[in-house]
């Protein structure tokens, strides 16, 4: 079987930071001759629909398609179908909104059976947070591979945690060394948790396990040159193929427009955004962006704003709390107006009020510095565009993203937050880094000196073997090459057995 023959069908955790990348392995795996359908709810293929389009105008077979979200059967409100939702009134939906995930089997299986013969997918890139694929493509006989959207450095140290005991015997602030590990990584099991490491949900992190243990292999959004040894010892550790094909973002498309609607969320003109850095020289801006989902608390936002007009550097700045519905938001927006801010830091600060092109802003040459959260496409987005980190993790995997940036590519500077909010004193009101701590951190990053110098050329090797990793001759473009290879081979005899038992998807 040719990568031509084979349709995947690719069903993404619906939450923006996987859907993203993993419509970009749609787009990967077009791009190498396959066929592939992005699996959503409606919500999210509404906000998703333009980059699909995007791809097709270039000539891709890549298709998005919808089942329904059985989100009302669980409490969860009509609409709210991606992670990014869960804020006010919803905050507290997070167990009911994974119960309705993992009912979305049903509906999945009835799509599949519902496909005319000609239209039937030979693999699933199942999400590793979607589980509950794999009883479906046991049934159907569908060849399913996991597609992991953390780091490799985040999926081993984990791992290694887990298998020596540590969670749930070391308390959580203690420092331990991570066991096995290629390189030395002291952490806590504060701010490394696994994704489903949540009271509630112990019944879905040993579906997660079990459906990664038993899929034919894994996908991880990363290369060989910055996670090789990771990627390496993970798939050692689970004895599977792990085949690393990112960025992702690197092989996504380059016209200013499927850059602008990725998410297709939009929130501010690109064409403005990008004239306003156009007239700054290369390299001054800071932009700074706290991904999808994670929200400071009013007063560490201030603390925010504060530093970074101390700190004299032109930035532009994706502020969710100047648009979101939370009482911190107001806090936020009522300290913005009754300041002046934005009046005085015009000549130089450009506010965005929500969803900013990301992409398009992190590969113009004069953005010189990305304060981030760290969610790993941030981190892959940060490095495929030569552009060193202001690091600011908040919870999930971004502290272990933070230790590759800084401690391991050496491409990044923290700004001194050193644990999840959650576990900040109530006095604290929120604030781990104050203003004065924020001016010194963004003049480390921004720095014109020895060490500043060194790690912006660190950080343009990098986006140049990210680039050759994913063209024809990289290491992401060859492990692309044997998961299709392995996917046909699967394929071929699931399809040999579902011709040989009827009850199968014939
Ligand atoms: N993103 C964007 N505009 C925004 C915020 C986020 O385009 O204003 C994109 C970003 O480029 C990335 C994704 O949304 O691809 C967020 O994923 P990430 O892993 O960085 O963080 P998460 O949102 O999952 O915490």
């Amino acid at each position: 079987m040719a990568a031509a023959e084979l349709h995947f069908l690719v069903v993404p955790l619906i939450a923006q930071g996987h859907i993203i990348p993993m419509v970009e392995v749609a787009r990967l795996l077009a791009a190498r001759g396959a066929r592939a359908t992005v699996v959503t709810t409606p919500v999210n293929a509404a906000r998703n629909r333009a980059v699909v389009e995007a791809a097709q105008r270039d000539g891709l077979a890549v298709e998005l398609a919808e089942v329904a979200f059985p989100g009302p059967e669980f409490g969860v409100p009509e609409g709210l179908e991606n992670m990014d939702q869960l804020v006010d009134v919803h905050r507290d939906m997070y167990l009911s909104l994974q119960r309705a995930i993992w009912a979305m089997a049903a509906p999945l299986e009835t799509y599949l059976q519902a496909l005319p013969r000609r239209r039937r997918p030979d693999c699933l890139v199942a999400d590793y947070c979607n589980p509950w694929t794999a009883p479906v493509c046991d049934r159907l006989r569908i060849a399913r591979v996991v597609m992991h959207c953390p780091s490799a450095y985040f999926l081993l140290a984990t791992h290694n945690l887990s298998k020596h005991g540590v969670y749930g015997v070391a308390g959580e602030m203690e420092p331990f060394e991570v066991p096995d590990f290629p390189v030395r990584a002291v952490v806590d099991t504060a701010t490394f948790r696994r994704f489903f490491q949540w009271p509630g949900l112990e019944k879905e992190e040993r579906d997660a396990v079990e459906a990664e243990r038993i899929a034919d292999g894994f996908v991880i959004n990363t290369f060989r040159d910055i996670e090789g040894a990771f990627v390496d010892g993970y798939a050692a550790a689970l004895g599977r193929n792990a085949w690393a094909v990112g960025p992702t973002c690197a092989a996504a498309g380059t016209d200013a427009d499927t850059k602008a609607s990725r998410g297709n969320l939009a929130d501010a003109d690109a064409g403005r955004i990008l004239s306003w850095l156009d007239a700054r020289p290369p390299a001054s801006v800071l932009y700074i962006s706290f991904g999808s989902i994670s929200h400071l608390a009013a007063k560490q936002v201030i603390e925010l704003a504060r530093g970074i007009e101390a700190s004299g550097r032109p930035f532009v700045w994706a502020i969710k709390e100047a648009k979101a519905t939370t009482a911190a938001a107001a806090a936020v927006r009522e300290w913005i107006d009754s300041e002046g801010y934005e009046e005085r830091v015009k000549d130089r600060g450009l506010l965005v009020r929500g969803w900013a092109p990301q992409v398009s802003i992190l590969s113009h040459p004069a953005t010189g510095g990305f304060l981030t959260h760290c969610g790993w496409n941030a981190a892959l987005e940060a490095i495929t565009h030569g552009v060193p980190a202001l690091t600011w993790p908040n919870f999930s995997d971004q502290f272990s993203s933070e230790q590759l940036l800084v401690d391991v590519l050496r491409v990044g500077v923290r700004s001194g937050v050193t644990v999840p909010s959650a576990f900040l004193p109530a006095e604290a009101e929120g604030v781990q880094v104050t203003s004065a701590g924020v001016e010194a951190a963004v003049a480390e990053l921004m720095d014109g000196g020895v060490d500043g110098a060194a790690r912006r050329v660190r950080a343009r090797e990098l986006a140049g073997k990210a680039r050759a990793a994913v063209e024809e001759g990289g290491s992401s473009h060859a492990d692309m090459t044997e998961m299709i290879r392995h996917v046909a081979e699967v394929a071929r005899k699931k399809r040999q057995e579902r011709e040989a038992q009827p009850k199968y998807l014939a």
